[in-house]
């Protein structure tokens, strides 16, 4: 994904107060971040607990959502919806996040079972372990990667409501 500036991150949230965004903790590696091997950029709050941030490019502007941990745990081995890992080696949540504007203000939010750490751009560019003779490794890892583009930016329309463009599944 191109990269993002502390600015753009401050200046790009749809669903933070004011109060909320200037109260963030960015992750204390941001400077080194690796922006070409990810598809979404998520982190949790150090200093908040069960708070954490999520990303995405949407139509070349940078989408930020403010997300919170529930307080249920999921069942055990649950599966991350956006990179559908198989190994389950990563700790999977549900995050909750408020929409954007009014229907947000009104206490409508959006849910998704997601890699607590936003592992998700790292697990599908993992090798697939099923991998058979005649099998394309290349192209079954750029599925999974689009996969997962089209799943987050689909999260961040569902925060923003945006009804004009009703999925993210067109456009690749
Ligand atoms: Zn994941």
């Amino acid at each position: 994904m191109l990269p993002l500036t502390e600015t753009q991150i401050q200046h790009s949230f749809v669903n933070a107060s004011r109060k909320e965004i200037s109260d963030l903790a960015l992750p204390l590696d941001f400077a080194t971040t690796d922006w070409d091997r990810l598809d979404c950029f998520g982190w949790r709050d150090r200093k908040a607990p069960r708070r954490a941030y999520v990303f995405v490019w949407l139509d070349d502007s940078p989408v930020g959502v403010l997300l919170r941990q529930a307080e249920a745990v999921p069942r055990t081995r649950a599966q991350c919806s956006w990179c559908q890992d198989v190994n389950l080696t990563n700790e999977v949540v549900f995050y909750g996040a408020k929409r954007a504007g009014q229907s947000g203000r009104k206490g409508d939010t959006v849910g998704t079972l997601i890699c607590a750490n936003f592992g998700c751009s790292a697990n599908v560019r993992k090798r697939p372990p099923l991998a058979y003779i005649g099998f394309d490794v290349d192209a079954a890892r750029e599925k999974r990667v689009d996969d997962l583009r089209v799943r987050a930016r689909g999260f961040a329309r569902a925060v923003l409501g945006d009804a004009s463009r009703p999925d993210a599944a067109g456009e690749a």
